[in-house]
């Protein structure tokens, strides 16, 4: 589905990805781990054009190439833009909007879709993620955890073909994390496309074909959750789980 091949990034002299290889399949959930700073954000920023890398190459089954070494477009962008959906760690819902409108907004205003039919898709978004009786709410009346699967039915609205989360549970409460967690479980199930960096191990290994250890800028090692997890081959690895669990 989608292939990175050589990809790296500085911001000024600090090289935050280096040569970064990664094959993903469609249907496929990937996860991203690491210590804080090794780059995992900035990864999946360049999934959607939200950074642009100094070099390599992304290139997608439908055909989309591009290369970041040669001239690309605002058109290339644009397109690579369309093909994700973003969740943030900070959910990053507008906040006069409710529920409702936060889900519409891209659907009208970026693919001017029809009114109707986006507001009946919209409620059935908020209906799959458990906030069918939550349409009117404002951010603020909301949870965390209700919050961020708003985040998630906005993203689902905009019909990508991958769904890109960063950290997506860990502004929230522990009591909080299960809900959306249990969401993205549901996602995948669907055979949703998904790259998702998280801090939530178990979580990982549950849901992931594969898992992807970041230290440093450079990807130290990536397979099965089964092999990165539970038998790391580098020391990197087996520190950081150390650490963490
Ligand atoms: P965390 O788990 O703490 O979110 P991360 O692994 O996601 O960390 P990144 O957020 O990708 O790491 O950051 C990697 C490095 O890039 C850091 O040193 C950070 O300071 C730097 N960095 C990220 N964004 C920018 C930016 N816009 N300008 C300059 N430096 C940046």
């Amino acid at each position: 589905f989608l292939s990175i091949k050589g990809l790296a990034k500085s911001f000024g002299e600090n090289s935050v990805l280096k040569n970064i290889d990664i094959e993903i399949s469609r249907g496929e959930v990937l996860s991203i781990i690491g210590p804080s700073g090794s780059g995992k954000t900035t990864l999946l920023r360049c999934f959607n054009g939200l950074e642009l890398p100094d070099k390599g190459i992304i290139r997608f089954e439908d055909g989309q190439h591009l290369d970041f070494e040669g001239k690309i477009s605002k058109q290339d962008i644009l397109q690579l833009r369309k093909k994700s959906g973003m969740v943030f760690q900070s959910y990053n819902l507008f906040p006069h909007k409710t529920a409702l409108e936060n889900i519409m907004e891209g659907p009208i205003i970026v693919q001017k879709r029809n009114k109707t039919e986006v507001r009946n898709e919209a409620e059935r978004l908020l209906e799959k993620v458990g906030l069918k009786d939550k349409l009117h709410f404002y951010p603020h009346q909301l949870s965390g955890g209700q919050q961020q699967r708003v985040g998630i039915a906005r993203a689902l609205a905009m019909k990508p073909e991958l769904m890109l989360f960063d950290e997506p549970t860990s502004a929230l409460d522990p009591e909080l994390i299960g809900e959306v967690l249990t969401v993205m479980k549901e996602l995948a199930q669907e055979n949703w496309t998904m790259i998702i960096v998280t801090h939530e191990i178990q979580f990982a290994s549950e849901i992931s074909a594969k898992v992807l250890f970041m230290d440093a800028g450079y990807i130290v090692e990536q397979g099965t959750p089964q092999r990165v997890l539970k038998s790391p081959k580098e020391q990197r690895t087996k520190q950081f789980l150390e650490r963490i669990l």
